[in-house]
C-alpha cells in the first residue's frame, strides 16, 4: 500500500484530504512543519507528501519542505502543497 504525508494544522483539512485520498493508500498524518520533518525522517517509503502551507510554529510549509529536501532519501519524493492564500511567493 502506497504511503502519503499529509501535514496540516487544522484536523478538518488533514481528514478531509484522507477522505478525498480514498481506502488505498496508507495516509500518515503530522500536525505541523516540525512534526512533518520528524515524519518524514523515519518514513522512508512515502509516494507522495501533502501539505499545508500555512502552518503555526517553527516552519511554514516552505520552510518545511527545504527542511525535507535535506533529507536523503526525500529528494525526489513529489511534494504537493495546498493554500487558502490568493498570493504565494514562489519558492526556488
Ligand atoms: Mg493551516
Amino acid at each position: 500500500m502506497k504511503k502519503i504525508l499529509v501535514i496540516d494544522d487544522s484536523s478538518v483539512t488533514r481528514r478531509k484530504v484522507k477522505t478525498a485520498l480514498g481506502e488505498e493508500f496508507h495516509v500518515v498524518e503530522a500536525v505541523n512543519g516540525n512534526d512533518g520533518i520528524a515524519k518524514a525522517k523515519i518514513k522512508k517509503d512515502l509516494s507522495l507528501i501533502i501539505s499545508d502551507h500555512n502552518m503555526p510554529g517553527e516552519f511554514n510549509g516552505l520552510q518545511m519542505v527545504k527542511e525535507i529536501r535535506n533529507i536523503d532519501h526525500h529528494k525526489m519524493t513529489p511534494i504537493f502543497m495546498f493554500s487558502s492564500e490568493t498570493a504565494l511567493v514562489p519558492y526556488y
